[in-house]
């Protein structure tokens, strides 16, 4: 379905790259360092941080997701161990051009699809990831995907994850409880109720990092996924190609709708002839007060306005020990200016037009 060689799947997203990076060092224990945007989720910082390698950061580009190619081309040279080109949001990032520059140095390139499962990627990078986490789509509560496009690579990826990741049959059962707990709950109703509750009583409290779900513990869980989570994923795979279509009409006519308004910015895959996914859709303003006021009056609604991560990675006080101290002035803008709105088929025309007027009122 994804146009990739077999996969293996992993307890999580991060526990995949984990297992890639484990795997590159051993190939190249001279390169201790990993190139990631530095707008991107904090899980990914620990993760390089977890296998004992440095995190450098590279800027993103003006008004975009993707990479400052300017700046990724002066932090390259042979210390480096591997890329992460991200497909935030479900928009594909330009991996190719990355590939091409990341060749003469002998870096391996990362695909971190976390937020893009169904999205035309995978195809240019060296090796691929996904997140099965609840909120991304298809999902087991916690899990991913690892592939590689090389067979020989892909085999030591497996035996990698067979030295490293342990049973821990008490961590799957957690797992397994938490996604019955979820089903259980997986209506309108429901998820407004448990999940929407907690989230606005943090953002009234001021508790930003913690609202989004940003705050992670440094220790990685690690363990294998049961038989069971395996089947719901595998019957979960039945409804994906549909649910893909029907995200993407109702994405595209909102866009268009969205487009219409003056000086709002919809960030989304640079090239128009690829297949991206919308999990949300990601819009930028042009100042961070109208941001702010667009969120003050829609945060706390059910209506599935946020932000995505707070933060550029810089500015994350829990991980300033790991993160290098230099200022990142277009992530931080992009941190500053940029919300989210969910692209759930739950959201109705009717609330959708509501938010267009609450946007309208703030850019005009
Ligand atoms: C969620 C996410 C991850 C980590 O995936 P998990 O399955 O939650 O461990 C990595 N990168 C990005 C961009 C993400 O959004």
């Amino acid at each position: 379905m994804l146009h990739l060689p077999p996969m293996q799947l992993t307890c999580s997203g991060t526990a995949a790259l984990v297992i890639a990076l484990t795997t590159l060092k051993q190939r190249y224990p001279h390169k201790p360092y990993v190139i990631i945007p530095a707008y991107t989720c904090p899980l990914v910082a620990l993760a390089i941080h977890h296998c004992g390698l440095k995190i450098k950061l590279c800027d993103l580009g003006h008004n975009t997701f993707d990479f400052d190619f300017e700046h990724l081309t002066q932090i390259l040279d042979e210390q480096v161990l591997a890329i992460l080109p991200t497909h935030l949001g479900g928009q594909v990032a330009d991996v190719k051009r990355v590939k091409a520059l990341a060749t003469p140095y002998g870096i391996t390139v990362i695909e971190d699809a976390a937020q893009a499962l169904g999205a035309d990627v995978g195809q240019s990078g060296d090796i691929v990831f996904y997140s099965l986490a609840a909120g991304k789509g298809l999902t087991l509560f916690e899990g991913g995907l690892l592939g590689a496009s090389n067979q020989n690579l892909a085999i030591q990826l497996q035996e990698t994850a067979q030295q490293i990741i342990p049973q821990r049959p008490f961590f799957e059962a957690k797992r397994i409880i938490e996604l019955l707990g979820y089903t259980a709950l997986y209506n309108p109703f429901g998820l407004h109720f448990v999940y929407g509750q907690v989230r606005r009583r943090l953002v009234n409290r001021g508790q930003l990092i913690e609202a989004v779900g940003d705050d992670f513990d440094f220790s990685i869980p690690l363990h294998h996924v049961s038989r069971f989570r395996q089947n719901v994923a595998t019957h979960a795979v039945d409804r994906l190609p549909e649910f893909l279509q029907q995200t993407r009409q109702q994405a595209l006519t909102r866009i268009k709708q969205l487009q219409d308004l003056p000086n709002l910015h919809i960030v989304s895959s640079n090239s128009d002839n690829i297949t991206a996914v919308w999990p949300f859709i990601m819009l930028k303003l042009p100042t961070q007060q109208q941001r702010d006021n667009i969120l003050n009056e829609l945060w706390a609604s059910p209506f599935g306005v946020s932000r995505l991560f707070i933060y550029d990675l810089p500015n994350y006080t829990y991980l300033n020990a790991i993160i290098p101290p230099h200022s990142m002035p277009n992530a931080a803008n992009f941190a500053q200016t940029m919300l989210t709105i969910t692209n759930s088929l739950w959201l109705t025309e009717l609330q959708f037009q509501q938010i267009l007027r609450v946007i309208q009122k703030h850019v005009n």
